[in-house]
């Protein structure tokens, strides 16, 4: 049997299976890891501001129209679609599989195609809230809104419920995630480098059979691990289908 028939057998019998995701399951969808984008050239200062310090809370409070500048155009898409690999899991569940998403992502994509058990760790774009009166809002609302979105009721920005670089993540998200590695028998890590916060960390609570990284780049984590796959993963799930 070559590997990919032992991956689906493992996948399709797994008593309950965790899937862990980063930038990289979504990157076929159309969404790169904004981690890799340019960052905004400041005009003040005459510096390039690196994605990393605009995406702060510190930048947030004190330059909310570059932020939402930066956080519209590489943040946020809108058109994405998930793409075979969402769907593979989703399936994996409709097919009665017990499988949880653990994701790092902000995209939805998860949930759009179908799953119905995902720990957001960093947020989603999809849900916004406004800072004086806590009214929730859409994606749209925005993205069509011109420079800091401001709440139609009462005049409060509107901020995504994006985790931010000084922000903390959310303790019932960090408990639950932690609570069904914990218990899984096969844990796949799917399009991370296992670098970013909290990653790396999570992967050490896992006590179970099989432990499946598939990620384009070798990570430090490669042997530790039952199997590995240095390919993009809508290319691994074409061929277990
Ligand atoms: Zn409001």
């Amino acid at each position: 049997m070559d590997k990919y028939q032992t991956l689906k057998q493992i996948f399709e019998n797994a008593r309950s299976l965790v899937v862990f995701t980063g930038a990289g399951i979504s990157v076929p969808s159309g969404i790169p890891d904004f981690r890799s984008a340019n960052g905004i050239y400041n005009q003040k200062s005459k510096i390039n501001i690196p994605p990393e310090e605009i995406i702060s809370h510190s930048f947030y409070e004190a330059h909310p129209e570059l932020f939402f500048e930066f956080y519209k155009e590489k943040m946020c898409y809108p058109d994405a679609k998930p793409n075979a690999a969402h769907k593979y899991f989703a399936n994996l569940e409709k097919k009665g599989v017990n499988v949880t998403v653990v994701t790092q992502n902000i995209d939805g994509l998860h949930q759009a195609a179908g799953s119905s058990r995902v720990y957001e760790l960093h947020g989603s774009v999809h849900r916004n809230y406004c800072e004086k009166c806590n009214r929730y809002f859409g994606l749209n609302y925005v993205l069509n809104h011109k420079g800091v979105p401001l709440c139609d009721k009462c005049g409060g920005i509107v901020k995504p419920d994006v985790v931010l670089y000084e922000e903390s993540l959310d303790e019932g998200t960090i408990s639950r995630s932690i609570s069904a590695i914990m218990t899984c028998d096969v844990l796949v890590v799917i399009g991370t480098s296992l670098t970013v916060y909290p990653a790396a960390g999570f992967i050490r609570y896992f006590k179970g059979s099989y432990l499946i990284l598939i990620n384009k780049q070798p990570t430090s984590y490669d042997n530790s691990a039952d199997m590995v796959f240095n390919e993009d993963v809508c290319e691994v799930v074409k061929k277990i289908k």
